[in-house]
């Protein structure tokens, strides 16, 4: 049995979270593969050590002293391993740091030195072997990931005893260090459980899994027991935040479940994210999320509904100004085009003018400041009653319905609304479908 489990940035704050780490990887022994961030926040004003280096490369490229800044992130992982009672020699890692400021050293590789100094420590108060992720997480040129060479090189490394690696980076194939984007420790992770086969990959951090509602918006939302991978896409993608997104391509494609987990919590069963799950809750839903600030281009035109190509014509007026689109909802005669308040700002000007000339529609309509509402759940499939019971409570509440969108899977019902009544739509869904 094999566990590959990373911790966040909340876990590897200070050295009390680093006990509760050590803690939980000593309670099972098939925890042997751990994948660290850089230590995050303690507090609510305090300062995640990857901003601080970022900042830090900020300084040293204007000509300011960033002393000030390093000493920040000195300070930090010296008294963890002082508190960890370790004796580490982390002094000549951050001095190696330090002393290459002032020479090349590239963005990615000064902001990768906060895993790089968090696993380090680890491993050592682990009694882990480390392993440093410029061993086998691999970059093609053009920054995507190089799977195949990844899980060869790791699995190569691998030798079934504790092992730490650094979240967050790799390198291309000349050997400069490439960081992925933010909270990219979470394919870290993932990879390493692909590259061995792992039987679970654990994600530990500091909720307790994935909520069915935004806690921002709703009260103590519960916890999701189980979903799917797809359904995890979908609630993301509608902006609940919870892994980095390219996480699930490597462990799904492996068939690996992935468990999220609270390290302040460790006994809280989490969210459990499987490829595929055998039950049916008649109507039961999974999740709501949402998105607000996008904007609905309307062209009306009659004839439009039997004319040939409209679609391709409309879509490549956006395509050709480079704006992803996110539904189509349309009705005879008329299609609307969603897309995000901030992609086609400074550009709807000239995308009108674009349709008025190529298509010459009778009108034209813009409506700004909508927000996107999705309903997501696998059990939603065949089941009539779930779309009666969304615009039966958002009419209740007074919450007018400006799109609606759902594709044949019924993976989601998604409704446009405007963004004033975004929060109260949440919260209303969530009390007539959860409560
Ligand atoms: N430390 C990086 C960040 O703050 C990567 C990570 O924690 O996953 O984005």
């Amino acid at each position: 049995m094999l566990k590959v489990v990373k911790f966040g940035g909340s876990s590897m704050a200070d050295a009390k979270q680093f006990e509760k780490v050590k803690k939980i990887v000593k309670s099972d022994e098939a925890r042997k593969v751990v994948v660290v961030s850089a230590a995050g926040k303690r507090f609510s004003d305090d300062h995640k050590i990857t901003d601080l280096l970022y900042l830090c490369y900020a300084h040293v490229k204007y000509g300011v002293d960033c002393d000030p800044v390093f000493n920040q992130i000195r300070e930090r992982y010296i008294s963890i391993r002082n508190e960890c009672g370790l004796k580490t020699d982390i002094e000549s890692q951050l001095d190696n740091i330090y002393q290459k400021l002032n020479t090349d050293i590239t963005q990615d590789e000064l902001v990768s030195r906060g895993e790089y100094l968090s696993a380090y420590l680890m491993a050592d108060f682990l009694g882990f072997k480390f392993v440093d992720s410029t061993e086998w997480v691999k970059f093609l040129y053009d920054g995507s990931i190089d799977y195949a060479a990844s899980y060869k090189s790791l699995s190569e490394i691998y030798d079934d005893r504790g092992i730490v690696i650094p979240g967050f980076y790799g390198t291309l194939p000349n050997g400069d260090i490439k960081i992925f984007s933010r909270g990219g420790s979470d394919i870290t992770g993932a990879l390493a459980a692909a590259a061995l086969n792992a039987d679970i990959y654990e994600n530990w951090t500091d909720v307790p899994g994935v909520l069915m509602a935004d806690p921002r918006i709703v009260e103590n939302p519960k916890p999701i027991k189980r979903l799917t991978y797809d359904e995890l896409r979908e609630l993301s993608y509608m902006g609940a935040q919870v892994l980095h997104e390219a996480t699930v391509y490597p462990i799904k494609q492996c068939h690996i479940p992935l468990n999220i987990k609270d390290t302040n919590n460790p006994d809280i069963e989490g969210t459990m994210i499987l490829e595929k799950i055998e039950d049916t809750i008649s109507g039961s839903i999974t999740g709501i999320a949402g998105k607000k600030n996008f904007t609905i281009i309307t062209v009306t035109k009659t004839g439009l509904s039997s004319a040939v190509g409209v679609l391709r014509m409309l879509t490549e007026i956006f395509e050709n100004f480079g704006i992803p689109i996110e539904c189509v909802p349309s009705s005879i005669d008329t299609v609307s085009i969603v897309v995000s308040n901030k992609s086609v700002h400074k550009k709807i000007y000239a995308i009108v003018d674009e349709i008025k000339k190529k298509y010459r529609p009778e009108n034209i309509g813009v409506i700004n400041d909508i927000s996107l509402v999705a309903v997501v759940g696998r059990n939603m499939v065949s089941k009539p009653g779930t779309s009666g019971k969304i615009f039966a409570a958002l009419g209740k509440n007074g919450i007018n319905i400006r799109i609606i969108s759902q594709g044949p899977d019924e993976k989601n019902i998604i409704v446009g609304i405007d963004d004033c009544n975004y929060e109260k739509a949440i919260k209303c869904l969530y009390d007539e479908f959860i409560n």
